[in-house]
């Protein structure tokens, strides 16, 4: 076993300032004294061709499970992946990562050996790593939560009292819901993007408390559709706001930069950017971070326990009690990386995909498409559908189970948005969609795979005979999908 990792050291540059890694429960040793040289980097490498030339940062990373088969019932087929606004797969450079963390993992923050040292550079280091991905400036905080819905249940617990925040309808119910302690303005889903500017700059010239967060999503989980966020944290901050970004959607596939945005906060989720190991983040000013609430009490957020009381910690480690989730932290970290520098790839391969889907979508009689700003904003991979006739349940179903495609059907979490989306006042038309959702587990084959099966349910029908019972769309016969499988533990 290789203790110490020879990789190479990180491209990247930091803008802001590490803090050093938190002494246990308040007491005892500080930062570990690990030699950096050879702790530059969360490995990456695997899952790559020629690692370090520019070749290789326009290759496509791997994600694990490319190759996976999965059974229909005409027998068994490669799987379409086109799900990933829900959960991406795992990147092969995480793997790689966390394989080689876990050679010497040990406690975080706690530990005088070896192990335990080298485990808490690395969680530190991750930190940074993070930070460079979403652009921190000097004196923000990095956060490890463990996903974007924690990362703003964190924000609202430590929002200083009597903050007004304001939310758009268009939200999905993570970034909508957790501000229920305060006033909460709504704004209503918006038909343009500069309509939602007005509808904001109105609501901010009319509430005007000390404390105002205005919260939007950079990009939106039901129709791809991408907020430029510039404007708005202009906007927000030309009134004396501040503003909180949700990149749940944006992670995997744009670059998040707080300075250039001049946005005051991010979150997003490690399980939708190629790293589901139970990390997500939430980035941004310290100020709030530090005074407000510790998210959850316990050893490590402490600087002193007496008999008298409690001074907790600032920075990350306020927030971040019990032992933390370095894992997750090490794969976070890893993705990030990888994502940075195959940024190009990434949004040229999802960007091809994206036009195909969209434009063979298009075709089909009957498809319509929701969209909140129309044909022409820019968007990410997310494309929800519905299928004229057709109950969206049974499409996704279908899909699956003829096809070996795999999608989404519902209202995703964004009820407001996709019940505004589909309001028909003569109640003819479906209230749930289709959700396709593109990233580096989606192949162009997957994607014309989709094509052709809504075509083919259009002008055909199902293939096999499919009946509504209680728990949903049942198909005649066997669901191939109801195999035994062998449990991975
Ligand atoms: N915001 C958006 C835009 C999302 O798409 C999601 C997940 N669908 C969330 C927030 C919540 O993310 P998580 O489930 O990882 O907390």
């Amino acid at each position: 076993m290789s203790v110490l990792p020879s990789t190479h050291p990180s491209t990247h540059s930091t803008r802001h300032a590490t803090r050093p890694a938190a002494s246990p429960c308040g007491g005892g040793s500080a930062a570990p004294a690990v030699r950096t040289r050879a702790l530059h980097a969360v490995p990456e490498s695997a899952g790559e061709s020629a690692a370090g030339s520019d070749t290789a940062a326009q290759a496509l990373p791997t994600v694990i499970g490319a190759g996976l088969r999965v059974p229909t019932l005409r027998g068994e087929t490669a799987y379409a992946n086109l799900d990933h606004a829900a959960s991406t797969p795992a990147l092969e450079t995480v793997r790689t990562a966390v394989d080689r963390a876990l050679e010497t993992y040990s406690s975080v923050h706690r530990g005088a050996g070896f192990a335990s040292r080298l485990t808490s550079a690395w969680y530190e280091q991750a930190r940074t790593e993070v930070a460079d991905f979403v652009g921190a400036r000097e004196g923000d905080s990095v956060v490890f939560t463990r996903t974007t819905t924690d990362s703003w249940a964190l924000l609202s617990k430590a929002l200083p009292s009597r903050t007004t925040v304001f939310v758009f309808g268009s939200e999905h119910h993570s970034t909508l819901l957790p501000w229920g302690r305060f006033r909460t303005v709504r704004l209503p889903v918006p038909q343009t993007l500069d309509d939602a500017y007005a509808l904001l700059d109105e609501a901010l010239s009319a509430h005007r408390s000390r404390h105002r967060l205005v919260v939007i999503a950079a990009a939106s989980n039901v129709t791809g559709e991408v907020w430029p966020v510039r404007r708005f944290a202009r906007l927000a901050h030309e009134h004396g706001a501040r503003i909180a970004v949700d990149a749940a959607q944006l992670s995997a596939h744009r670059r998040i930069d707080l300075a250039a945005w001049d946005a005051d906060y991010v979150a997003f989720s490690g399980h939708k950017t190629y790293a589901p190991y139970g990390a997500g983040v939430l980035a941004g000013r310290s100020d709030w971070l530090d005074a407000g609430a510790p998210y959850l009490f316990g050893g490590g957020a402490t600087r002193a326990v007496t008999e008298e009381g409690t001074a907790w910690a600032t920075g990350p480690a306020r927030h971040e009690g019990g032992s933390p989730n370095v894992i997750g932290a090490v794969a976070l970290a890893a993705a990030c990386a990888t994502i940075r520098r195959h940024a190009d790839a990434i949004e040229a391969h999802e960007t091809r995909l994206l036009e195909r889907l969209r434009s063979g979508l298009a075709e089909v009689p009957g498809v319509e498409v929701l969209s909140i700003f129309g044909d022409d904003s820019d968007r990410v991979g997310v494309v929800a559908f519905t299928v004229d006739g057709w109950d969206s349940a049974l499409v996704s179903q279908v899909l699956s189970v003829e096809h070996g495609i795999g999608v989404r059907d519902g209202k995703f979490c964004a009820h407001l948005l996709v019940d505004e989306l589909l309001e028909d006042p003569w109640g003819e038309r479906p209230v749930t969609a289709v959700r396709a959702s593109i990233g580096l587990g989606s192949t162009l084959e997957g994607v014309d795979r989709l094509v052709t099966a809504v075509a083919g349910l259009v002008e055909h029908g199902t293939a096999a005979t499919w009946s509504r019972t209680e728990a949903g769309w049942h198909v005649e016969g066997a669901d191939p999908r109801d195999v035994e499988v062998e449990r991975p533990w």
